[in-house]
């Protein structure tokens, strides 16, 4: 028996009638670059998010990088991002040319730390970029108060976060703008790259939209220096087909979350906390271990896949070893990648999987307490 971190087959084989259903409409369409399904789906994505318009975008790096020309963000700028994060949330930085300053998170919600962002500001700080990692909101209101004070941006990266809610209100428009991914296994996947931003700014709307699109409004007219980076309609016409059953699959990771998180109370693991204004979409269940490498070289013998969310920290990556930035000053950031282990979820993971899980790691904990 083998238990997949993310059974994706499973996803199509449910919605399969819907889907071929809808990307056969828009072959036989003959309408392949943006057009009517892609605006049907930012209208629908708008509404699902609570949030005045969406952009559909190539991917979810794009939505990020778009979002920071959009808000004028570029060469001189500072702008603070978590320690810990997917290598997107940086890479969007490098690449409209500012400078980042990342930012160690809050242990108890792993997203970014208001107090150490506070500390961080500095006069060339532009924008922040709080991440809902795993899928839990970050605490937004008192990031915001800070950006209102001091007259910066704020642009989440909701890649992991389709769905969740903060004091209530779906992630989608508490800040500037909000950058989502639809990556295959996100909690709203497409089937193959996809991204979109969202926001209640009519201005930046329409900035987006020009930026995607050659920088023109109107066909050979360049306004801006833009990008090539539009939603392809036919993964617009798959994610409204699976929009629909959103909350529903939502609800199933809530549920094994739910299971996972009585099961493991009295182990030795550190589980995800919740605070009571948040409502996570569980796009990972992330546990701490001491014994990481053993807990996966167990859960692996017993055919469960665990993963690692992240191995390697930006500031660790190659790819940021020109930066100069000091190796040793995110302690939390090293100590939650030798730590974290991400277990299997997802809305098609059965319950008797689930359970098969925390027996797995129970056994594992009660093995090494007797040794
Ligand atoms: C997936 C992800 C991205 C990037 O999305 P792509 O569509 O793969 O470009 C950005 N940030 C976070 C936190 C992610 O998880």
């Amino acid at each position: 028996m083998t238990i997949p971190f993310l059974n994706l087959a499973a996803a199509y084989q449910e919605l399969k009638v819907e889907i071929d259903a809808a990307v056969s409409r828009v072959l036989a369409s003959g309408w392949y670059i943006l057009g009517p399904e892609v605006d049907a789906f930012e209208s629908d994505f708008a509404d699902y998010c609570e949030a005045a318009y969406a952009v559909g975008v190539g991917n979810g790096l794009d939505a990020l990088v778009i979002g920071l020309r959009a808000l004028g963000v570029g060469p001189g700028d500072e702008v603070i991002v978590p320690s810990n994060t997917f290598i997107a949330t940086w890479l969007a930085v490098s690449s409209v040319g500012a400078k980042l300053i990342p930012v160690e998170p809050d242990l108890a919600t792993c997203n970014l730390d208001p107090k150490r962002t506070a500390s961080a500001i500095t006069s060339r700080t532009k924008a922040i970029i709080p991440v809902h990692l795993y899928g839990a909101p970050c605490d937004m209101d008192p990031i915001i108060a800070l950006a209102r004070e001091k007259g910066l941006s704020v642009i989440e990266d909701a890649a992991q976060a389709h769905g969740a809610r903060y004091r209530g209100r779906r992630i989608g428009s508490h800040s500037d703008l909000v950058c989502w991914s639809f990556y295959p296994g996100k909690n709203l996947g497409a089937m193959g790259d996809g991204g979109a931003i969202t926001t209640n700014r009519p201005e930046l709307a329409d900035r987006l939209r020009v930026l995607r699109n050659y920088g023109s409004r109107e066909k050979y007219r360049n306004d801006v220096k833009g990008m090539n980076s539009r939603l392809d309609p036919i993964q617009a016409a798959i994610l409204r087909v699976k929009l629909k059953h959103l909350d529903a699959w939502n609800a199933r990771r809530r549920k094994i979350a739910d299971f996972y998180l009585a099961a493991l109370k009295g182990s030795s693991l550190v589980l995800p906390q919740n605070p009571d204004w948040s409502e996570p979409v569980w796009h990972l269940f992330v546990v701490r271990s001491r014994q990481r490498d053993a807990l996966m070289a167990h859960l692996s013998k017993q055919g469960i896949s665990a993963l690692v969310h992240y191995p390697i920290p930006p500031h660790r990556q190659q790819a940021y070893a020109v930066d100069g930035l000091s190796s040793d000053a995110f302690g939390v950031s090293d100590a939650m990648s030798d730590q974290v282990v991400s277990l299997p979820i997802g809305p098609h993971m059965s319950e008797q999987d689930a359970r098969k899980v925390t027996s797995v790691v129970l056994d594992f904990e009660n093995g090494t307490a007797r040794m």
